[in-house]
């Protein structure tokens, strides 16, 4: 049997959450998050790291920040995860999914300026499988209708586009630790990355329940009080310890996932120069983090079969999101603006194939066997 996904552990995961647990603080900001935080201020690099409960809650501190409010709209791709859209959703916004490019899965940037309208106040780039979207034309599109740039880095740490780390480019940016991404916190945990001063300080508050814990307890100001809308999203620092040690081991992980993901891609190859399957493809001006191996099969028909192949060989192989414009809350929140001509067609043929640290060739060989016996190799 062979795991489509097993969360990272690196070696110091069980002496740092052993640690904390022994430190007189052990809820938000305590000694690991902090060792986190610089860790991330220096390595990404960016203005203001954040450590949030997940993802999910740093794209809600992000819709906060940039203050969406009923009636104004969000463009994103449809192919993405809930927590992409809900964000805004949340905060009364009507998201706007343009149509993603086939090669990257990524947001097409040449359909985004189209579905811009007076109500538009941000644009979310997702950056699918960890390759990162063509970031200087969303920046620039941006910059010209005075929006808003988020990154959904959910799956990005790690990645560059023209060399800038993925999550530093926008104005904001979100990391996902949870156990199925490259890095994780323990199961469940994220990232608020601030590239834009101006939002520093009323992401301390927003994160603080809406109160100025944060000055406070920095001594800025002498009383603690609710000052602004708010929630709790704050990493407790056990799962930060347990990140901790994976930021040490940063650059093993990374390797170990590319090393499996270069395999993947040349044992496959055979089978793509027939004809027979699509491999992934990462521009040129981008540095992938081996976030996911998928590849593109030739229709929904082809994927099930497939799908049912690698179920009886135990191999967990996956398809992946069902387009948001498509689902019950999609159709009541959101609009597809543009044509669908890559987001349905091109994500009912893809698969994702088995991929964690630790994978090992022989594991590799296997899946791909399952593969070439499919296609009768
Ligand atoms: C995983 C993921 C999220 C959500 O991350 P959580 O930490 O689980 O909240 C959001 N967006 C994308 C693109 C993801 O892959």
């Amino acid at each position: 049997m062979i795991h489509f996904n097993l969360p990272p552990l690196t070696g110091n995961e069980e002496k740092y959450v052993l640690e904390s647990m022994k430190n007189t603080k052990i809820s938000g900001d305590g000694s690991f998050s902090k060792r986190c935080h610089q860790w991330f201020e220096e390595h990404l690099p960016c203005k203001k790291a954040l450590l949030t409960t997940s993802c999910t809650h740093a794209l809600e501190m992000a819709a906060i920040l940039i203050d969406i409010k009923e009636g104004d709209e969000v463009i994103m791709p449809s192919f993405t995860f809930v927590s992409t859209a809900n964000a805004f959703v949340l905060r009364g916004a009507k998201v706007v999914f343009v149509d993603i490019r086939a090669d990257t899965m990524n947001i097409d940037e040449t359909k985004i300026e189209s579905a811009i309208t007076p109500k538009t106040k941000a644009i979310v780039a997702v950056h699918y499988a960890g390759v990162g979207c063509e970031m200087d034309t969303i920046m620039e599109i941006a910059l010209k209708h005075n929006l808003f740039v988020i990154e959904d880095a959910a799956q990005g740490m790690m990645s560059k586009y023209k060399n800038r780390t993925l999550g530093t480019i926008g104005h904001i940016g979100a990391y996902s630790f949870h156990e199925t991404k490259n890095y994780t916190s323990g199961g469940e945990g994220g990232l608020l990355i601030i590239n834009d001063e101006s939002f520093i300080h009323r992401a301390e508050i927003v994160r603080e329940k809406g109160t100025n814990r944060s000055q406070f307890f920095r001594g800025i100001t002498d009383k603690y009080t609710w000052v602004d809308v708010g929630s709790s999203y704050l990493l407790n620092d056990f799962s930060a310890s347990f990140l901790f040690a994976q930021l040490e081991t940063a650059d093993k992980i990374n390797t170990n996932r590319l090393n499996s993901w270069k395999q993947y891609y040349e044992l496959l190859s055979p089978l793509a120069s027939k004809g027979l399957i699509e491999l992934p493809t990462v521009p040129t001006e981008c540095i992938h983090n081996a976030h996911m191996f998928y590849l593109k099969v030739k229709d929904l028909d082809t994927r099930t079969k497939l799908l049912e192949q690698f179920k009886k060989e135990e191999i967990g192989a996956v398809f992946h999101y069902v387009p948001l414009h498509s689902s019950p809350a999609g159709i009541a929140f959101g609009e597809f603006r543009g044509d669908d001509i890559y987001t349905t067609k091109e994500s009912e043929r893809l698969i994702r194939l088995p991929m964690y640290y630790g994978l090992s060739t022989a594991q590799i060989q296997e899946v791909v066997k399952v593969l070439n016996r499919f296609y009768g190799y």
